[in-house]
């Protein structure tokens, strides 16, 4: 998706209500939680929805603005009306003629910004993630890094909202265990709902900074996954950084037999509206 392409619509005000650190200091990454509050209608986001936040300029390569999106993770539906939370992963990039570390505009400004902070947001952008209506339909989820953010709020919708009772195996993590967010609520819907399957991933070689191994992870399971996968009625969630998406077909063409084997039964997800993403 091309930010240049988007339709943003109206810009609304929110305020910031609130904004924390995730991963303790100690962890290499710094993720943080924004809680928001708007008047605007608009707000009313659902689970895998994103919104648009906006730097003004002038910034070094001329724009007006720096426009980024950010997937909503805490709905009205957990946090009242009028509230919403992003999470956000603070951003840097090497440049590599120089060697020098530049800061990402988008998602330094936010994990700066202070409370009571005033700023103009856009959306909802994206279709939201749709929840089978029938509460014993499998599921398999994947959401690792910041991609967990729609995933949290859809587990609130699945667990609090909706007593779901069908298969839900979820695919999370991080570089290592102290980066991975949410992991306190993963545990605990783990402890109460008996068909809820978390599997954490994590790096081989955190030291490394290698990323997460998901090839691995499903590797490891991989019987289990594939038979959920070839359950009649499953449904497949996939967020965060493309480089996830592409270890899921690499991993699922291993476990499938051959990526041809795993390109039809995507296909047959996907023809179906059983197979959602949210890759960037
Ligand atoms: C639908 C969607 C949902 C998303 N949801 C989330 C989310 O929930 N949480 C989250 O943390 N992120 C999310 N993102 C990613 C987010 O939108 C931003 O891309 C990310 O935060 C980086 O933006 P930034 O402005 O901080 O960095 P930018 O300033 O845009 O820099 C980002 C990249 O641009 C390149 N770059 C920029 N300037 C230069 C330069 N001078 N020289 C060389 N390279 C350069 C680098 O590769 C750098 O890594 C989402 C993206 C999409 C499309």
């Amino acid at each position: 998706m091309r930010i240049e392409d988007l339709d943003l619509g109206e810009r609304w005000p929110a305020k910031l209500v609130a904004n924390t650190r995730l991963t303790p200091p100690e962890a290499r990454e710094e993720v943080r939680e924004l809680l928001f509050e708007t008047e605007d209608a608009e707000c009313d986001f659902r689970a895998g929805q994103s919104v648009a936040v906006s730097v003004a300029g002038p910034h070094e390569f001329g724009q007006d603005e720096h426009v980024r999106l950010y997937t909503v993770a805490r709905t009205a539906a957990e946090l009242g009306p009028g509230r919403f939370s992003l999470c956000v992963r603070r951003c840097s990039f090497l440049d590599p003629y120089s060697g020098e570390r530049f800061p990402g505009i988008a998602s330094n400004y936010l994990c700066d910004l202070k409370d009571g902070s005033e700023l103009s947001l856009a959306g909802p952008v994206g279709l939201p993630f749709l929840i089978p209506s029938d509460p014993h339909t499998p599921l398999l989820i994947v959401g690792l890094g910041t991609g967990i953010a729609p995933f949290r709020a859809m587990l609130h919708e699945l667990y609090e909202k909706r007593d779901w009772q069908g298969r839900v195996m979820l695919l999370h993590g991080a570089r290592t265990g102290l980066e991975t967010i949410y992991s306190g609520d993963v545990a605990e819907i783990s402890e109460r709902a008996s068909g809820f399957s978390p599997v954490s991933v994590v790096s081989p070689r955190p030291a490394w900074d290698d990323p997460e191994d998901l090839s691995a992870a499903i590797l490891k399971h991989r019987d289990e996954v594939w038979q959920l996968l070839n359950e009649p009625e499953v449904h497949v969630y996939i967020a965060g950084l493309m480089r996830v998406g592409e270890q899921f077909d690499a991993a699922l063409a291993e476990a499938a037999g051959g990526a041809e084997a795993w390109g039809a039964r995507k296909e047959e997800l996907k023809s179906t509206g059983r197979w959602m993403s949210l890759l960037y």
